[in-house]
């Protein structure tokens, strides 16, 4: 049985199928979800032409993608020094590490985590840190980022297992 991600209703119709996957819409609040149950994401995830797609199951051009998002990023890591004074930044699924050049740039020692290999190596290429593992495998410290960032990133978690990466998460912040 599937729950509703938003309000843990049970009860859904098949909205659509897609790309070899059912998305559901809860009968309760009408948000529409894809039932990820049964596949693999970090398989799904860990494809080398996401980054570069041609069949619409990812990004074009992620960097050009994320160009026009430097000055966004700017504004919210303004916003965020308003809250936290501490420079150690981890962006969780940072891809290529887009952001982490932006984070650098506003005084922040930032490095990121990520699933996709190739992804990895294309940011590593361009001289950003980035860790390639799934965070509940990550080896990071306790305590070891002041700020944790996640663009894009919370709703393509498994869902069963959101509580142990929030508790992860919450290890890792100090
Ligand atoms: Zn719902």
């Amino acid at each position: 049985m599937n729950f509703c991600p938003i309000c843990s209703g049970n009860k859904q119709e098949n909205y659509l199928l897609k790309d070899g996957f059912v998305f559901l819409q809860c009968l309760d609040c009408k948000f529409i979800f894809a039932d990820a149950s049964g596949i693999n994401l970090s398989e799904y995830y860990n494809n080398a032409n996401y980054l570069h797609d041609k069949v619409g199951k990812g990004y074009v051009d992620y960097e050009a993608d994320k160009a026009p998002m430097a000055k966004i990023y700017a504004g919210l890591l303004n916003r965020i020094k308003s809250f936290c004074s501490g420079k150690r930044l981890l962006d969780l699924g940072t891809a290529s590490g887009y952001f982490l050049d932006v984070a650098n740039r506003n005084g922040y020692a930032a490095e990121g985590i990520e699933i996709n290999s190739s992804a990895v190596k294309e940011g590593q290429e361009r001289g950003r840190k980035i860790k390639h593992a799934d965070i509940l495998k990550s080896g990071y410290l306790d305590e070891s980022f002041d700020v944790i960032t996640a663009f894009d990133f919370f709703e393509h978690l498994p869902k069963d297992r959101l509580r142990d990466y929030f508790s992860a998460i919450r290890m890792m912040l100090a």
